[in-house]
C-alpha cells in the first residue's frame, strides 16, 4: 500500500478535507482504488457527542460509527464505503492506551506519550492497512493545524510510520493558504514558509505543497515557495477559491496535475490520465442547470453553514439529475411558531425537515409539515421530520390530542413517538440510539418502492434514539397514512406516506448519508422532481 498524509497550516477552514477528498476522486478516475481518512486530534472520542454548533453534522458510516463530517466528503468524492476504522481521535488513542495500562498490557513500564501513544496511532494505520490488502493508495487527512500543541503526537506517529514502510511510499502533502493582500495588492507566501518551517522541525519534509489562493499562483510565487519551502517548483500546486461548487474542486487541483504528482511520488507506474467526462458533466449541470426549484429546510441550526451539510449535497445531487438548481431557504423552525407557515414558507416548491433533538423548534416545524399537507406542497422528512410528520398526522387527521414524541412531552397522552421498551433505563448517551446501516423491507405499490425502483430490500443508515409507537400503526393506517417500509429485523417503521399528495414522504433513516454526484438518492431525487412539477405548475 502507498499512502498520502494531508497535514493543514496556517488557518483551518482551508477545505483540506476537500482536498483530500479531491486528491481520491483524481487517483480513482486514474484506476487507483484508494481509501480515506482522517485522524482528528480532539479528545472527543468522537464527534457524536458535540453540538452541531461546535462541529457541525455528524457523519454516520454503514457500521453505526459517529464521524467528522470530512468523511461525507470522502464518501461523496470516491466510492469507498469508509468504516469506525477510518476516523481516529486522540479520545480513542489515549482511551485505548489507559484502558491497556490498567490490564497491565505494557508489563509494569512507564506509560509514555513517546513511545506508548504514537505506537497507538501507527497500530491502527498497520491495521487499516491488514484489513484492507486491495487498497492501492490511503489518504489520510490530519484535522487541525501544523503547530498546535494537540496535534504534535499524530505528526510524531507519522513521521515514524514513513520511516517503517519505507519513505518512497509515503507522499506528505501540506495545504496551506496564500493570503492576499488587498491593500499591497500582493500575494503573500510568509505565513506558508513558516508552516512548513514548522513542519520540517517536527521532522516532515512535504513532497507536495498545496496553496489555497483567493487570486491566482503566479510563477514568482511557486518559485519562492519552492526555494524555500525546499520542494520543486512543479510540485507548488495552486488550489483556487472554486466559483460555484465544491465539485470544482477536483478539476481545479487537475489543472497543476496534482494526481500525476502522487503518482510519480509513490512510483505508482503507469496509470491512465484520469477520465473525468462524468465528473464535468455532472458539475456543468450543477453550474448550468436549465430550472429552478425553491426548497425550504426548517431546522433548528439553519443559520450553520455545516449542520445539514449532507442535506444540502444530497439535494444538489438531486437538482443535477433533474437539470435543476435547487435554491435552499434555511428556515430557522421557530419563526413559523412566531409568524405561521404561509408568511414563513407560503412561496417554496418543496419543504423538507430535517433531523434533529431536543424539542426546541418542534412545534414550529410541526406548522411546517401542516402546511406541506395540506396545500399539498412537497414535504420531505427526516428522521425528526418523519415524527413531526407522524405527530402531525396523528394531531390533525386522526384527531390524537396532545399526540407527541416522548422526547418533547414525557407525559402526552398520546405517544405516537417513543422510546422501545428495551431502550428504557439506560443513560448513557449514545448507548440507546440506533445507530448505522440497517435492512429494512419495502412494500410493492407504494410510492416509495417506485421511487426505489421496486427492490424489496434497503439498506439505510441510522441515527435516533425514539421510534414509531406500533400501538397506533392501525389507528394512523385507516386514517390514511401508508407505512412503506418496516425494518426487517423487528418490524419498526421505516418510512410512511400520504398516498393522496403529489410527494409526502417521511423516513426514520438519514437517506443525506448514500447520495453521490452522480447517483443522487432515490428519495431526493423524487422529492426534487415534485418540488419541479410544483414549480411548472405555478
Ligand atoms: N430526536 C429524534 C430521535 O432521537 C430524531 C433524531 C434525528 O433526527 N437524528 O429519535
Amino acid at each position: 500500500m502507498k499512502y498520502i498524509f494531508v497535514t493543514g497550516g496556517v488557518v483551518s477552514s482551508l477545505g483540506k478535507g476537500l482536498a483530500a477528498a479531491s486528491i481520491g476522486t483524481l487517483l480513482e478516475h486514474r484506476g487507483l482504488s484508494t481509501l480515506m481518512q482522517k485522524f482528528d486530534p480532539y479528545l472527543n472520542v468522537d464527534p457524536g457527542t458535540m453540538s452541531p454548533y461546535q462541529h457541525g453534522e455528524v457523519y454516520v458510516l454503514d457500521d453505526g460509527a459517529e464521524t467528522d463530517l470530512d468523511l461525507g466528503h470522502y464518501e461523496r468524492f470516491t466510492s469507498g464505503v469508509l468504516s469506525r476504522m477510518n476516523n481516529l481521535t486522540s479520545g480513542q488513542v489515549f482511551d485505548s492506551v489507559i484502558k491497556k495500562e490498567r490490564r497491565g498490557e505494557y508489563l509494569g513500564k512507564t506509560v509514555q506519550f513517546i513511545p506508548h501513544v504514537t505506537d497507538e496511532i501507527k497500530s491502527r494505520m498497520h491495521q487499516v492497512t491488514l484489513d484492507n490488502p486491495k487498497t492501492d493508495v490511503l489518504i489520510t487527512e490530519i484535522g487541525g493545524t501544523v503547530g498546535d500543541m494537540e496535534g504534535l503526537l499524530f505528526i510524531e506517529a507519522l513521521r515514524q510510520f514513513a520511516l517503517e514502510v519505507g519513505k518512497e511510499n509515503v507522499c506528505f502533502i501540506h495545504v496551506t493558504l496564500l493570503p492576499y493582500i488587498r491593500a499591497a495588492g500582493e500575494v503573500k507566501t510568509k505565513p506558508t514558509q513558516q508552516s512548513v518551517a514548522k513542519l520540517r522541525e517536527l521532522g516532515i519534509q512535504p513532497d507536495i505543497i498545496i496553496c489555497r489562493t483567493e487570486a491566482d499562483l503566479d510563477e514568482d510565487n511557486r518559485k519562492k515557495i519552492a526555494m524555500f519551502c525546499n520542494v520543486e517548483r512543479k510540485n507548488v500546486v495552486a488550489f483556487r477559491d472554486v466559483a460555484h461548487t465544491i465539485y470544482e474542486c477536483p478539476l481545479d487541483l487537475r489543472r497543476d496535475k496534482i494526481d500525476r504528482l502522487v503518482v510519480d511520488r509513490l512510483g505508482l507506474g503507469h496509470t491512465p490520465s484520469p477520465a473525468l467526462e462524468d465528473w464535468e458533466r455532472f458539475v456543468q449541470r450543477v453550474i448550468h442547470p436549465k430550472n429552478k426549484v425553491t426548497i425550504a429546510v426548517a431546522g433548528k441550526y439553519i443559520e450553520l453553514q455545516d449542520a445539514y451539510k449532507s442535506i444540502y449535497e444530497s439535494l444538489i445531487h438531486a437538482g443535477a439529475h433533474h437539470d435543476t438548481k435547487v435554491h435552499i431557504v434555511r428556515v430557522e423552525a421557530e419563526a413559523i411558531e412566531d409568524h405561521g407557515a404561509k408568511a414563513v414558507i407560503g412561496d417554496v416548491d418543496g419543504i423538507l425537515v430535517p433531523g434533529g433533538f431536543g424539542d426546541r423548534g418542534t412545534e414550529g416545524k410541526i406548522l411546517a409539515a401542516k402546511y406541506a399537507r395540506e396545500q399539498k406542497i412537497p414535504y420531505f422528512g427526516i428522521c425528526l421530520g418523519m415524527q413531526i410528520a407522524t405527530i402531525e398526522f396523528a394531531r390533525n387527521v386522526c384527531g390524537l390530542k396532545g399526540a407527541n414524541s416522548t422526547e418533547f412531552d414525557k407525559l402526552t397522552k398520546n405517544p405516537v413517538i417513543c422510546l422501545q421498551e428495551e431502550q428504557k433505563g439506560i443513560e448513557d448517551m449514545g448507548a440507546t440510539m440506533r445507530l448505522g446501516s440497517c435492512e429494512s423491507i419495502l412494500f410493492t405499490g407504494t410510492k416509495a418502492a417506485d421511487l426505489y425502483d421496486n427492490v424489496d430490500r434497503i439498506h439505510e443508515r441510522h441515527r435516533h434514539r425514539y421510534e414509531f409507537n406500533s400501538d397506533y400503526q392501525e389507528r394512523l393506517q385507516e386514517a390514511g397514512l401508508v407505512i412503506s417500509s418496516v425494518s426487517a429485523e423487528d418490524g419498526l417503521v421505516e418510512i410512511i406516506e400520504l398516498p393522496e399528495h403529489p410527494f409526502y414522504i417521511g423516513a426514520q433513516f438519514h437517506p443525506e448519508f448514500q447520495s453521490k454526484p452522480n447517483h443522487p438518492h432515490p428519495l431526493f431525487s423524487g422529492f426534487v422532481a415534485a418540488a419541479l412539477e410544483r414549480s411548472h405548475q405555478k
